[in-house]
C-alpha cells in the first residue's frame, strides 16, 4: 500500500473505531494503536472458521451477519495470519470419520482461498506468512485441534503435513489415542500414550508444532520433557484467574513453558478469562440438571431454558482489562517472549469480552497494551513475534532431521 493512501486508510479505520467507541467500545483507540495493528503481522493461534463454515455455509470472503470473523472485519482489525482450526470433535475418535472430517475442513479453507485469491492464501511456512503480509494477503495457516484424525498412522501425519497442518492439539475434550485430556476424568495414559510419545518425536522431525492446549497437566509435562523444540498453547489462559479449571495453565506450567522457549496464546472466551464467568456456567449447568432430574429431559421447562436463565442471570462478560491481566501475568512470570494471542473467535459462542467482540477489535487490544506501558516492540512480540519465533525454530529443526 502506498504511503499517502495508507495514511488515509488508517484515519478511516480510526474514525470507524471511534464511532464504535461511542456505543459498543469502552476504550478510546489512538491513531498509534491502529497503526501498530496494521503495520504488524497479527497471528491468532486459534479461530474456528472452518467448523463454522462447514456447519452452516457462509461466505467469509465478504461481510457476514453472524460469527466473529470475515474478510472486512479482519482487514479492519489488522488480523492477517489467523490459524484456521481443523477441529474434530472427540465423539469421532477412533473412527474413519475423524480423518475424513479433518480433510473436509481443510477443503473448506482451500475453498475460501480459491474463491478469493486476491484476499486470502494458505500459509505453510513462516516465509509464506511474511511474503503474503507484504502482498496484502491474509494468510490462513492450519492447526489441527485433536490428534484423533492421525489414527496411529504416521503416513496420515505426513499427509496432513503435506496439506498444510502446522500444529496439532494433541487431544480435545476426551482422552484419545495420543494423550489424556484436561476435561476428561479418565486418565488412561497418565499423560501421553506410548504412541503419543513417539508422535512428539515425529512431529519434531517433520516440522509440526506441538500444541498442549486441552491436554492434562501430566501430558503437558511429558510433552515438554520429550520435545526438542519449543511448544505452543494455541488457545489457553491462566488457571490463576480461573481456579480449578485444568484446561488453563497454572503458574508452574507457564514457567516450564518459558524454559522450553514456548508461547502461551491467550484465549479470549470469558469462561477462560474470569472466575465469574466460570461460576455462571456452573450455575447454569446445575440449574439445567436439576430440571432434568426432577422432570426428565422432555420437560417443557427445557425448551426456553437458555433464554429464561440468561434473562434472570445476565452473563458476566469479561473485559479487555481482564484479558490484559492474563498477558501481564505471563510477562511477570516468564517475560515478554512467551505470550501471544489465541482468541478462539468463532469457537466460544456469545462469551467474548467487552471490547474484544470480533476480529475487528485488535486495535483495542493494542491500545490496552499501550495504556499499560508496553513498548511497540513488545506489543509486536505478542501479536506475532513470539509465535513466529517458535514456528521458525520448528522449521529449522525439521530441516536438519
Ligand atoms: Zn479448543
Amino acid at each position: 500500500m502506498k504511503a499517502p493512501f495508507k495514511k488515509r486508510y488508517i484515519a478511516m479505520i480510526l474514525s470507524s473505531m471511534m464511532a464504535l467507541s461511542n456505543n459498543a467500545n469502552a476504550i478510546e483507540v489512538s491513531e498509534k494503536a491502529v497503526q501498530i495493528a496494521h503495520d504488524t503481522i497479527i497471528v491468532d493461534g486459534h479461530i474456528d472458521v472452518p467448523y463454522r463454515v462447514n456447519r452452516g455455509w457462509v461466505d467469509v470472503t465478504e461481510a457476514t451477519e453472524g460469527g466473529d470473523f470475515d474478510y472486512p472485519r479482519a482487514v479492519k482489525g489488522g488480523l492477517n495470519a489467523p490459524f484456521m482450526s481443523i477441529y474434530v470433535p472427540a465423539s469421532l475418535d477412533n473412527s474413519p470419520e475423524s480423518t475424513q472430517l479433518a480433510h473436509v475442513l481443510i477443503d473448506q479453507v482451500e475453498a475460501i482461498v480459491a474463491r478469493a485469491p486476491d484476499k486470502f492464501a494458505i500459509a505453510k511456512s513462516t516465509a509464506d506468512v511474511e511474503e503474503q503480509f507484504e502482498k496484502g494477503l491474509i494468510s490462513l495457516p492450519l492447526g489441527m485441534e485433536n490428534g484423533s484424525p492421525i489414527q496411529g498412522n504416521l503416513d496420515t501425519l505426513a499427509l496432513f503435513y503435506e496439506r498444510g497442518i502446522r500444529y496439532i492439539t494433541l487431544a480435545h475434550s476426551q482422552s484419545n489415542h495420543i494423550s489424556d485430556s484436561s476435561y476428561d476424568l479418565r486418565r488412561q495414559w497418565k499423560g501421553l500414550s506410548p504412541f503419543g510419545k513417539s508422535l512428539i518425536t515425529e512431529m519434531n522431525n517433520i516440522g509440526i508444532m506441538i500444541d498442549i492446549s486441552h491436554v492434562s497437566d501430566d501430558a503437558f509435562y511429558q510433552a515438554v520433557a520429550l520435545t526438542k523444540v519449543p511448544v505452543i498453547a494455541s488457545h489457553s489462559s491462566l488457571r490463576r484467574f480461573t481456579p480449578d479449571f485444568e484446561r488453563n495453565m497454572d503458574d508452574d506450567m507457564v514457567k516450564a513453558l518459558g524454559e522450553n522457549g514456548g508461547v502461551i496464546m491467550i484465549n479470549f472466551g470469558s469462561g477462560f478469562v474470569s472466575k465469574a464467568a466460570r461460576q455462571w456456567r456452573a450455575g447454569y449447568t446445575q440449574a439445567r440438571n436439576a430440571i432434568v432430574e426432577a422432570e426428565g429431559d422432555e420437560s417443557p421447562k427445557l425448551e426456553n431454558f437458555d433464554e429464561t436463565y440468561r434473562a434472570e442471570n445476565p452473563y458476566p462478560y469479561s473485559t479487555l482489562d481482564e484479558v490484559l491481566d492474563h498477558i501481564d501475568h505471563v510477562v511477570k512470570l516468564v517475560g515478554i517472549d512467551h505470550v501471544g494471542i489465541g482468541s478462539d473467535y468463532d469457537g466460544v459462542g456469545d462469551s467474548l469480552p467487552i471490547d474484544l467482540k470480533d476480529v475487528s477489535t485488535f486495535p483495542n487490544l493494542v491500545q490496552g497494551m499501550l495504556n499499560r506501558g508496553y513498548s511497540e516492540a513488545d506489543i509486536k512480540k505478542v501479536l506475532s513475534g513470539n509465535l513466529l519465533r517458535v514456528w521458525k525454530a520448528v522449521e529449522v529443526y525439521a530441516a536438519a532431521h
